[in-house]
């Protein structure tokens, strides 16, 4: 049994620390922004490279957030991908906005910065990249769109922590970048969380007044906001984690360049993972492509390898975007994706031999899903 991710395995590594730091939280009294959460925020700064980090209750909390700081909201539109989790577009539709969805690259599955321009209409405020699988996008085309049309720039960070464009990190470029520690993420906590980050201290203080119910002064409120503060139990752990964030981004990229090289004899059959000159991804997933791809799936699953589908239908085919009436073949390059990507097991602590076998039962599987076919 290989999972796509273990959670546990990392735990026993850190646990006296983590333990210890949550004891002192319970032990304090004081459960909610307290000082891990400003020890949170003072590192995460330093690591991104900006001026403010806000934390916050999850991810889809900080896109939501960020939408609101920039008041965004009904008649605007929001160009994004349909290649991502819901959370993306779903912030958008919490504000009353309206996505406007941009095909990907084949090779990097982030947004295609040529595609942008022919989607932007006078009611565009801002665009949102996802930096997909801790792949980072080509933040330098894309911000230089947004000023050259007056837009806002949103990164999704939520799976690419740490990850870097031209020796930048990404959660820097944009007006505002997001991320999400739920536990699955590369710096992920026991629980749920989030935070943002931005240059702005207009944007900044805006942020810490809708986190804590519109008002940065106890009890006056100045507009609706939300209770989307992050668990002081919860920055505790996260402040122990974050000791080895590059450690486990290393050991990730490390693991990637295994498999690349135990697929390198089966180049026919496996696409392996793009990576550019110019980036630095993280591998939040170690995404193949592959042919009878549902089938090797079931397969694999039948032979205890976690592999996952990260994202079977795109978000301009889900139920809650009918209403946006995309049609088939509206997003060519997104729809191919969805039917032939693989997510295998991918974490810092997975070791060679597992990756063989990872290997070893994948090739297998797609020899046999051929013989059916
Ligand atoms: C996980 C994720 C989110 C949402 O984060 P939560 O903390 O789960 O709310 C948003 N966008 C992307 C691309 C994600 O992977």
């Amino acid at each position: 049994m290989i999972p796509i991710l273990d959670t546990k395995r990392q735990y026993t590594k850190i646990q006296n620390e983590v333990e210890k730091n949550v004891l002192e939280v319970l032990r304090s009294g004081s459960y909610i922004l307290g000082k891990f959460n400003k020890e949170l925020e003072a590192k995460m700064q330093e690591y991104i490279g900006v001026k403010h980090c806000v934390t916050l209750n999850s991810g889809t909390d900080a896109l939501h957030l960020a939408l609101r700081a920039l008041d965004i909201g009904q008649g605007d539109e929001v160009i994004t991908v349909a290649f991502t989790f819901v959370a993306t577009t779903e912030a958008i539709g919490i504000v009353g906005a309206t996505p406007v969805f941009v095909d990907i690259d084949n090779d990097t599955f982030n947004i295609d910065p040529k595609l942008i321009e022919a989607k932007i209409t006078p009611k565009t405020k801002a665009i949102i990249p996802v930096h997909l699988y801790g792949q980072p996008c080509q933040m330098d085309v894309i911000c230089d769109i947004a000023k050259r049309y007056n837009l806002y720039v949103i990164e999704d960070c939520a799976q690419a922590i740490g990850a870097k464009f031209k020796g930048q990190t990404v959660g820097s470029f944009g007006d505002i970048g997001c991320f999400s520690f739920y536990p699955t993420k590369n710096l992920g906590a026991m629980g749920d969380g989030g935070m943002i980050s931005t240059n702005s201290e207009y944007l900044k203080n805006r942020i810490i007044a809708l986190r804590n119910h519109g008002g940065a002064v106890r009890y006056y409120h100045d507009e609706i906001g939300v209770n989307s503060r992050l668990d002081e139990v919860q920055a505790a752990i996260l402040n122990v984690k974050f000791k080895y964030i590059n450690e486990w981004n290393k050991k990730r990229r490390e693991n990637a360049y295994s498999y690349n090289e135990l697929f390198a004899p089966y180049k026919d059959i496996v696409k392996t993972p793009f990576e550019g000159k110019d980036t630095e991804c993280i591998y939040h997933q170690y995404t193949i492509k592959i042919e009878n791809r549902d089938e090797v799936h079931k397969l694999l699953q039948e032979n205890g390898i976690g592999a996952m589908l990260y994202y079977p239908v795109p978000l301009h085919f889900q139920k809650v975007h009918d209403y946006l009436g995309y049609k088939e073949g509206s997003l060519p390059v997104t729809e191919h994706n969805t039917k032939v990507v693989l997510s295998l097991p991918m974490f810092p602590e997975l070791t060679f031999d597992e990756q063989k076998q990872v290997v070893d039962t994948l090739v297998k599987s797609i020899e046999k899903t051929k013989a059916i076919v």
